[in-house]
């Protein structure tokens, strides 16, 4: 089976619904996930826009609204808020999806906000993209470390502790470093950078430093490696999947297989095939090392080469995710 800890859906079907195209769970993504067997799919919610807290929140909300008019025609995928549906859904051999807010923008100062979006079905929540709101700073996509001093804000505390009272997990990839140390002494519960890679082997801190890997083992929370290859080299021509396995290497050395994940941020179709973008007035290359789900099979077939047994490949391709949010999500 395979999971990813994070696809931009929400912004694909509001942005193919603008268009006029309907049905793009049931006619695109669907088929493909079932003959790739994809198993878990998290669906972010991402918000590109700066914009007031109203106007964030119902661009929220519309990602949400958009999600589930697609669900009502599609079979064979599910919206899974706690394990015991996540397990029914494998049962019956469905694609489940989780529901991830990237960024508390659409909260802004009210942190009843998260219980609403909680009752649509969020059950994880990335504190920042990479910018700063309300609740934090996010790690900026170059490595000038600017940021990484500053804190969780007040609010963003306060996210973390209703979060823990919720059941709603922390994701901490665009978070910034200080954040990072925030959430470590403030989650109850273990938290997890969905589509992160390492600072050591790609400096950048949109990635994580070897502090936040080693924080988010010890929660015993998870980390999605992601294919996006700004975030897995320099270049990308040296943006391989050998250099996608070398970030696996690097959190398999330094804590173990059973922490590590896919993330894989599948932009390409999301970009309309731009292969760069510029975040925050850095530009970084857009391209997906893998370009869909099919090709994780190539990545497996990388890391046999380097001794992954089975059972780290097996987990690595998704068991590690839905054993965590099996666990975690009640
Ligand atoms: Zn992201």
């Amino acid at each position: 089976m395979i999971a990813d800890a994070h696809l931009d859906l929400g912004l694909d079907l509001v942005n193919c619904h603008r268009k006029g195209q309907h049905h793009v769970l049931k006619e695109y993504y669907m088929p493909r996930w079932q003959a790739q067997g994809v198993g878990l799919i998290v669906a972010a919610i991402y918000l590109s826009t700066e914009q007031s807290d109203e106007a964030y929140r119902q661009a929220a909300w519309a990602q949400i609204d958009a999600l589930e008019q697609e669900l009502r025609d599609t079979e064979g995928v599910v919206l899974c808020a706690n394990g015991s549906q996540l397990e029914k859904a494998r049962r019956e051999g469905k694609t489940a999806l989780i529901l991830s807010l990237e960024g508390a923008e659409p909260i802004g100062e009210d942190p009843g906000m998260l219980d609403e979006f909680y009752a649509r079905g969020v059950r994880l929540l990335g504190i920042c993209w990479s910018r700063e709101n309300k609740a934090g700073f996010g790690g900026r996509y170059d490595p000038n470390g600017e940021t990484d001093l500053f804190g969780l804000k007040p609010m963003g505390k306060e996210l973390v502790r209703r979060a823990g009272k919720l059941g709603v997990l922390v994701d901490v990839s665009h978070l910034n470093e200080g954040g990072c140390r925030d959430v470590e002494q403030l989650s109850e519960l273990p938290f997890f950078a969905s589509h992160s890679n390492t600072r050591a082997l790609r400096p950048m801190d949109r990635n994580l430093s070897d502090d936040t890997i080693d924080a988010i083992a010890a929660s015993g929370g998870m980390i999605g490696i992601n294919g996006y290859s700004g975030l897995v080299a320099a270049t990308p021509e040296t943006a391989t999947i050998a250099a996608l396995a070398d970030h696996a290497d690097y959190i398999r050395n330094r804590v173990e297989a059973s922490c590590i994940g896919l993330g894989l941020d599948l932009m390409e179709r999301i970009s309309g095939g731009d292969d760069t973008f510029t975040y925050c007035g850095v530009t970084v290359n857009a391209l997906d090392i893998l370009h869909d789900h099919s090709a994780v099979p190539a990545f497996l077939a990388e890391l046999e080469k380097r001794g992954y047994n089975k059972q780290e490949r097996d987990g690595i391709a998704g068991e590690n995710w839905f054993t965590f949010f099996k666990k975690w999500l009640k």
